[in-house]
């Protein structure tokens, strides 16, 4: 550790008396400010914090910090490797609990927490920061920018948050519903708040992590499914003001361009009305900022609605959807670009994390970016001009049989074209990858990071077909596909549909050798961690948490979590100890998908949790019991066959996003097969009049009538009478 950290970690430990009285309340944050670089050699008498003193230099030379994670991805990198050792092959074996913390949530947990000095800051559900000793998981402060509940049903994939920057002296987190808070890192006090929202009619939201650097704090935001325009912002960290904004596609042609890459861009849009329903391309997960060229890299996602036939009826890629673009930092000003899936047709985001790295490509030395997408193949790119290096398959991808080198462009399956029929495709919306991290270890030039098989039936609206066109519908989804009646086109082409599969996978990204491959029971997993112990850690759907060997895949420890994890797993040292960190609780994109497998939060519910392991701590976590999952008996139901397909279709368009395909949760979410009688009986109160808001069933009563109600209803009780008896043969 270098001299100047160990002297302001024992500074700290004098001020953290100080601390507590700010957070007591009886100090003033603002009279007593810390100094810019916060190593400062006062005596006890200056009552300033001085955690969360990390800047541009730090982050850049975090190799000389081992023991902490300064940012997202580790450093600006985002390579995500810990150079830690302590737990390796050899001593993996002794790993143990040494602290968890309860979230009291039971929400998909998704955060990267990143650790300085002794502090740990992360988020949970509803955007909630968190400021804990590292070492003991005591809380410091805790920040809860009060989302209004009812906000869930604007977000597509619950109220998930992928943590926050921590820059000079602040926390930087982007809430739910579309404000970027800055907060004292030293007494969790908010600094600053903007709304980073441009028009409140459409359902904008935030879950991923702000980046900082070169003073500035850079966010996106979500929302591409409801039908909005997708962008970044860059603030000043210090006081808020608004720096640059980047439009990631093109709005209204008549009212003019906000820069000439838009102009340029327009012209890939053809002959439809884009920007009715918005367009999307909005940038929810990986913004990486490059020192090397003073670049911030957006990776841009789908397109809103999916089917391209509907957005852009001329044809035409319709940039930048699943693009990767590099725009200055300082300016926003465009750069370069690179498309990963002109023409977007099947949700196919390319905001997956960015790696940034040097490798020697047919024997040139390159600074190169690296991303698995949704759309399966692995890119790797010249930093400098965008330029295609490497595009290898990761996972099946029936929807392009390559990527064609010469041009850059994939070459699409005619055959998969679902414009006149329905389509089994891989990957499905999910993803071969998903946000879920990755992690790079650049002396054996192997990246790890969890893969998917996951097919989706895609079918173009029946709106669409009839019409001509999609009126946007600003209160539910809006995809461009038949989603009301899916579980019916599913039903009729299920003997065609493609088996799922999930992997943990060890890639060589220049040769798309894989090295190993570990397959898992269940397709939806959690991040990767690399170590240089040799390691490789996962949480995974059925709730362990693993150690893999990083040369042969062999499973070398495991801790049962009993609950499903997707989050990233980060390593951290403090006085001599290595710990390994990771939260637990699934759900997010794959709330939709239903029931499929007894996964750990199917068997046992789904905890929120922070865990934090070391070598030969002991504490345990409590074994939960199984939950009760037998279907009960169902009340007296006289609706018309009529009457249950029209609530079938209303069901799956408007309930299933978040209840699951034909009624199945995936845990998160009630299972509406299970409703108890007092449910069934104040079914109008919850689904219309919105009694359980609070908890984040906001009420539909502007959507659906008192008709429409009880056709879901008795849908519901049709399929739960369906699901028992199949259960009881
Ligand atoms: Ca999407």
């Amino acid at each position: 550790m270098p001299e100047q950290n160990r002297v302001s970690k024992i500074t700290y430990k004098i001020l953290y008396v100080g601390m507590l009285s700010l957070v007591m309340g009886c100090g003033d944050s603002q009279s007593e400010a810390p100094t810019a670089d916060g190593h400062t050699d006062a005596g006890p008498r200056v009552a300033a914090p001085i955690i969360g003193q990390i800047d541009d230099a730090r982050i850049e030379n975090a190799a000389s910090e081992p023991g902490n994670w300064l940012a997202y991805g580790r450093d600006y990198s985002e390579q995500r490797f810990s150079p830690l050792e302590q737990v390796n092959r050899s001593s993996v074996g002794r790993l143990g609990l040494a602290w968890m913390k309860d979230m009291g949530s039971n929400f998909a947990q998704e955060a990267t927490p990143i650790v300085v000095d002794d502090t740990m800051f992360f988020t949970s559900s509803w955007s909630i920061v968190y400021a804990a000793d590292a070492r003991t998981g005591e809380t410091r402060w805790r920040y809860d920018p009060e989302v209004p509940r009812e906000f869930l049903r604007k977000a597509c994939c619950g109220p998930v948050n992928r943590g926050v920057a921590v820059y000079k002296g602040r926390v930087y987190v982007g809430s739910l519903d579309g404000r970027l808070i800055a907060l004292d890192a030293g007494t969790g006090q908010k600094v600053w708040e903007v709304d980073t929202v441009t028009d409140h009619g459409r359902n904008y939201s935030i879950t991923g992590a702000p980046r900082a650097a070169r003073g500035k704090v850079f966010i996106g935001n979500g929302g591409a499914e409801f039908g909005v325009r997708g962008y970044v912002t860059a603030y000043d960290a210090n006081t808020g003001q608004q720096v640059w904004r980047f439009f990631n596609v093109p709005g209204d042609p008549s009212l003019g361009f906000e820069n000439p890459a838009l102009e340029m861009a327009a012209k890939t849009w053809k002959g439809g009305e884009w920007w009715k329903i918005g367009g999307g391309g909005t940038a929810w997960n990986s913004l990486v900022f490059d020192p090397d060229f003073n670049n911030l890299y957006i990776g841009v996602g789908n397109g809103s609605p999916w089917t391209r036939v509907i957005r852009s009826p001329g044809g035409g890629d319709n940039l930048f959807l699943a693009s990767i673009v590099a725009v200055d930092a300082d300016t926003g000003a465009y750069k370069w670009h690179y498309q990963t899936t002109p023409g977007d047709n099947w949700d196919y985001t390319a905001v997956q994390d960015m790696m940034l790295a040097e490798l020697e490509v047919d024997g040139v030395m390159r600074k190169v970016l690296m991303q698995a997408p949704k759309n399966g193949f692995f890119y790797v790119l010249d930093r400098s001009d965008g330029k295609l290096l490497r595009a290898h398959p990761f996972v099946p991808t029936t929807w392009a049989t390559h990527i064609d080198m010469v041009t850059g462009r994939p070459v699409e399956n005619a055959e998969l074209d679902y414009l006149n029929e329905p389509k089994w495709i891989l990957p499905g919306p999910l993803g071969g990858h998903n946000w879920q991290s990755m992690s790079f270890d650049a002396s054996t030039r192997t990246v790890y990071f969890p893969a998917q098989e996951h097919p989706l039936i895609y079918q173009l609206s029946d709106e669409y077909k009839q019409n001509g066109f999609v009126k946007r519908n600003p209160s539910t989804m809006n995809l461009g596909l038949e989603i009301g009646r899916l579980s019916q086109i599913i039903d009729e082409n299920v003997d065609a549909m493609p088996a799922s599969a999930g992997y943990l996978k060890a890639f060589d990204p220049l040769t798309g050798e894989e090295k190993w491959v570990h397959e898992h029971l269940h397709y939806w997993n959690g991040g990767a961690l690399a170590t240089r112990g040799g390691l490789v850690f996962q949480g995974d759907a059925m709730g362990n948490f693993s150690a893999y060997h990083s040369d042969t895949g062999e499973i070398l420890w495991q801790f049962q979590t009993y609950t499903s994890i997707l989050a990233p797993p980060i390593s951290f040292e403090i006085d001599d100890r290595q710990y390994v960190s990771v939260m637990t609780g699934a759900g997010g994109g794959d709330h939709f998908n239903g029931y499929v497998n007894d996964t750990a939060t199917i068997q046992y519910g789904n905890f929120g949790r922070m865990l934090v392991f070391a070598l030969d701590a002991t504490e345990e976590i409590p074994v939960p019991e199984a939950l009760d999952r037998q279907i009960p008996i169902q009340p007296e139901i006289t609706a018309s066959a009529e009457e249950i397909q029209h609530g079938d279709v209303l069901y799956h368009g408007y309930c299933a996003p978040c209840h699951g395909i034909n009624a199945a949760s995936v845990g998160v979410m009630p299972d509406l097969r299970l409703m108890r009688p007092s449910t069934h009986q104040t079914f109008h109160q919850i689904v219309l009049d919105g009694v359980r808001s609070g908890m984040g069933m906001a009420g539909f009563s502007d959507d659906l009538t008192p008709q429409d109600a009880n056709a879901i209803h008795a849908y519901l009780i049709s399929r739960a009478n369906r699901d028992r008896q199949a259960a009881l043969e």
